[in-house]
């Protein structure tokens, strides 16, 4: 058993969450059998607070999924970036650097760029915000423990976790590609000596994903982003083999795949 998790497991829940904040790299490697163990436990200590404390798990939850549907934006931002970079690269091939005419309108995918970053970077600070806030208890422990530890691939072991969902979603999961296996983006993070390292942030798909434009047929934006001009998500379709499906068009025509997204959305919701 690695020292972190044995210090976990043989804490008192009580004290978990202190722990959780001290580092968020923590690495489990293959020491899978001890976390079960440490999620066994917060889950059998969820399922108390549940009967006798519904009112503690309701706050807990809806932390939880504030929480997720905020890494799901950043997921979706992520992708949508690397989307609009590949786009301007290929414009700046097609034309040589001395013809280029920058047009600062929506359809210039540099300044998309930019109003994506500034999207995430808000993101990244409402996610923090969230951390300050966190509800005490046993499922709100688990979602931190699982958050800040990384298997031995860097991936955080919630990530792992979002691997079924992803693939049931027709995400990348579900295929040979491994584009979840990547990260989205990389940090160097100070480590707990003196040195750095460098950490990747990885996500799931979400309809900015490339790889399943080119597997679905088709280019719906995520209704959640900054809506983005037509030429310009015409070209990202195009550049992933793929059709742009305008934002409204799917509920108009009653689209089932429009009806089957909102269902997942619902169930999420309350998930
Ligand atoms: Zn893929
Ligand atoms: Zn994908
Ligand atoms: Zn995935």
């Amino acid at each position: 058993m690695s020292t972190v998790v044995s210090d976990y497991f043989d804490r008192p829940c009580k004290k978990i969450t202190k722990v959780f904040h001290s580092s968020q790299f923590m690495k489990v490697g293959d020491d899978t059998a001890s976390y079960d163990r440490i999620k066994t436990r917060l889950r059998h200590k969820a399922s108390l607070q549940e009967r006798h404390m519904p009112d503690k798990i309701n706050i807990q939850k809806d932390w939880i999924r504030r929480h997720k549907e905020n890494e799901e934006l950043e997921f979706a931002l992520l992708q949508r970036i690397t989307c609009l970079e590949r786009v301007k690269r290929q414009k700046e091939e097609e034309q040589p650097a001395s013809s280029l005419i920058h047009t600062p309108g929506p359809s210039n995918p540099k300044r998309q760029v930019t109003l994506a970053e500034e999207h995430y970077f808000r993101c990244q600070r409402a996610s923090r915000a969230l951390d300050y806030d966190k509800p005490s208890g046993s499922l709100t422990d688990e979602f931190d423990f699982l958050r800040h530890h990384r298997n031995s691939d860097g991936q955080t072991l919630a990530w792992e976790e979002d691997r079924i969902a992803c693939a049931l979603l027709g995400g990348c999961c579900g295929r040979r590609c491994r584009c979840c296996e990547r990260p989205l983006r990389c940090y160097i993070m100070p480590d707990s000596g003196e040195g750095k390292e460098m950490v990747g942030f990885h996500g799931h798909c979400t309809a900015e994903c490339g790889c399943c434009m080119r597997h679905r047929g088709f280019y719906r934006p995520d209704s959640r982003l900054k809506a983005l001009d037509p030429e310009l998500a015409t070209k990202i379709a195009v550049f992933n083999k793929s059709h742009y499906v305008e934002e409204d068009s799917a509920e108009e025509a009653g689209d089932p795949v429009a009806d089957a997204l909102a269902v997942v959305d619902a169930l999420k919701r309350q998930a």
